[in-house]
């Protein structure tokens, strides 16, 4: 991946774009953590607070989308922003990050709002699908909540929760690549796009869950290419769903409706894992499931419960 740091740029926005009788600066830094994914984010610098404008501003510069919030707490007048007055950020899911053809894998962009908590262990949730190629804005809320919205609508929030799950004793990576030739996507993929589980993707992270043994566990082997914290939120995601398949055969479609990571230890880039998921629960159209990131050691580098839900209309999804 290429870093790049672009230059901060001030923009001065009107009273009439901003739907208020005042003008106001607001300082706009941005970097690209890597090509396809575009972070910037927004400072306050002046803005006097009893005249919040209340709209959104889209701004495009140098070919980045960044939807500022106008109605960002004041800082002091002249002050130079720190990173405290940082109170939210743009990130825009490049389409290569896509779970359904036309949204965002799901673990993906719980991570996204999932790593921006502080906290050990946090408890993303998906409200909707999320948008691919769009701006979205990521906001720190109160009590170290993290939400992601579309103009007013809340895609995703993130909040600090303990995992419940307790990981089995872990694969070998051998166990694993014997497992992953039962993948039950090599014979019938609802998603064959899917960035984390697509067998149509030779750029995806391919885990590919297959039934180890007679039991209920299913594992993939995975070598990571970085040691970013979004793709162990991502490996995490889709095995849970085939877990929940494990067991019933079932063949409903079950989106994500909540994943829950506690990351011990990052991966180490370029050295084999094992990914691991295991059915936990059912109860009518809720699904609960199990996943888990070993290194080739055996010790468990990341824990997830995950959360889904059986769609009452498959056939509107993913279009
Ligand atoms: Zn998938």
């Amino acid at each position: 991946m290429t870093a790049q740091r672009c230059t901060a740029q001030t923009l001065q926005c009107t009273a009439d774009a901003i739907g208020a009788r005042r003008s106001c600066a607001i300082h706009i830094a941005w970097r690209a953590q890597e090509p396809a994914l575009t972070v910037c984010s927004a400072r306050k610098q002046a803005l006097e607070p009893s005249r919040r404008p209340s709209v959104q501003l889209l701004a495009t510069s140098a070919g980045i989308s960044c939807s500022i919030p106008c109605g960002i707490p004041p800082a002091r007048r002249g002050s130079t922003a720190r990173q405290a007055d940082i109170v939210s950020d743009c990130v825009t899911i490049a389409r290569r990050f896509n779970g359904p053809p036309n949204s965002a894998n799901g673990g993906y962009t719980c991570g996204l709002v999932g790593t921006a908590v502080e906290a050990p262990s946090v408890r993303a949730s998906l409200r909707k699908p999320p948008p691919l190629e769009v701006p979205l804005l990521r906001r720190r809320e109160d009590h170290g909540c993290v939400s992601l919205l579309r103009g007013d609508d809340i895609i995703a929030t993130a909040v600090p929760a303990a995992v419940k799950a307790h990981a089995p004793p872990a694969p070998t990576v051998e166990e694993a690549e014997i497992a992953t030739r039962m993948y039950v996507g090599f014979a019938h993929h609802r998603f064959p796009t899917c960035f984390v589980c697509g067998t149509a993707r030779a750029d995806g992270l391919r885990i590919y869950a297959g039934q180890l043994g007679d039991g209920p566990l299913i594992a993939s082997p995975w070598t990571p290419q970085s040691d970013d914290p979004l793709l162990v939120w991502a490996v995490l995601d889709c095995p849970g769903a085939y877990a929940i398949e494990s067991v019933d055969h079932r063949t409903q479609i079950v989106v994500l409706a909540s994943l829950t990571v506690e990351l011990r230890q990052r991966p180490r880039a370029g050295e084999r894992h094992v990914v691991a998921a295991w059915p936990v629960a059912s109860e009518g159209r809720k699904h609960h499931s199990a996943s888990a990131l070993y290194d080739a050691a055996g010790r468990v580098l990341a824990i997830a419960d995950s959360l889904w839900i059986e769609l009452r209309d498959p056939v509107a999804f993913g279009r």
